[in-house]
């Protein structure tokens, strides 16, 4: 015998068969009585639940009613969520600002005879049009 009693791992070792084999707890009465109160508790956790008939026979009930229930189909189970997403969709583009056409701006109203001077005037100058503010800078006698 050793001097040494069996720690609660050994003992576990020994429920799952692969506890130490110094031959300790047949020895020991302290270790023996631990021995047998873990070991009665693993049967007391292992042993089925016990199940009355009738609890099993409501379930089997409670099953077939389900089954000869007619299943909701998916567009009535997600018609809130598709209707809310519908009208946040529509919500958005209503709301977002700048997403309304615009009119586009005026044409400028000028005749056909006022183009036509504008334009030739332009091709006839020497100098650019951005010069003209230069000029302005100076004064001409
Ligand atoms: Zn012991």
């Amino acid at each position: 015998m050793t001097d040494r009693h069996w720690s609660d791992d050994d003992l576990l070792d020994r429920l799952y068969g692969i506890g130490p084999g110094d031959g300790h707890l047949e020895q020991c009465p302290e270790c023996q009585s631990r021995w047998n109160r873990l070991s009665t508790r693993r049967s007391e956790l292992l042993r089925p639940p016990e199940v009355s008939s009738s609890d099993l026979a409501a379930q089997r009930r409670n099953i077939y009613r389900r089954l000869d229930r007619p299943a909701r189909s998916a567009a009535v189970r997600f018609a809130p969520i598709l209707a809310v997403f519908a009208m946040l969709l529509v919500a958005f583009f209503l709301w977002r600002p700048g997403s309304a056409p615009q009119a586009p701006p005026p044409a400028p109203q000028i005749s056909d005879a006022q183009l036509f001077s504008e334009v030739s005037s332009m091709a006839q100058s020497s100098e650019p049009q951005a010069a003209e503010p230069i000029h302005a800078l100076f004064e001409s006698n």
